[in-house]
């Protein structure tokens, strides 16, 4: 299961998020301060997702969504190629 790690803006928190189902929206805030201003912090844990394929990554695309202040993340996971 992929983990993400997220760093908010605003206060500096560094925390995880798990994601469980592929295609999974959610919304992510900062446990702190409930800051949607987040960024992707890349672990330095290489973690390959499926058959380690070069290009077979997950991949999360950030979005509005419920008008402007809400934020969304929509994670893509390549299906399983078995
Ligand atoms: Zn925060």
């Amino acid at each position: 299961m992929p983990i993400f790690e997220f760093k908010c803006l605003e206060c500096g928190n560094v925390f995880e998020k798990l994601f469980i189902n592929s295609n999974e929206e959610v919304d992510l805030n900062c446990p702190d301060c409930r800051s949607a201003d987040l960024e992707r912090v890349v672990s330095r844990t290489n973690y390959s997702i499926g058959a380690g394929a070069a290009g077979n990554q997950a991949k999360i695309t950030e979005k509005t969504c419920g008008g402007g202040s809400n934020r969304c993340m929509t994670l893509d996971l390549p299906g399983p190629s078995r």
